[in-house]
């Protein structure tokens, strides 16, 4: 399942806000609104690959 929202935890010890940022977000920056600390999203879970597409034979036999 997609989630369209990435949970955080702001790494400030006094703060520690869960935070709720869009998944487009992963790999980038975001900034704790309550505390101003800039937070480094995690990239995605690593996930199986994409499988390859098989190639289908053409079936242009002329
Ligand atoms: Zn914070």
């Amino acid at each position: 399942m997609a989630d369209k929202t990435t949970r955080i935890m702001c790494p400030k010890l006094t703060c520690r806000k869960i935070l709720l940022v869009p998944s487009t977000s992963r790999g980038k920056t975001v900034r704790c609104r309550a505390c101003g600390t800039t937070i480094r999203v995690p990239g995605p879970v690593a996930k199986a690959p994409a499988p390859a597409p098989d190639e289908a034979s053409s079936t242009d036999a002329a």
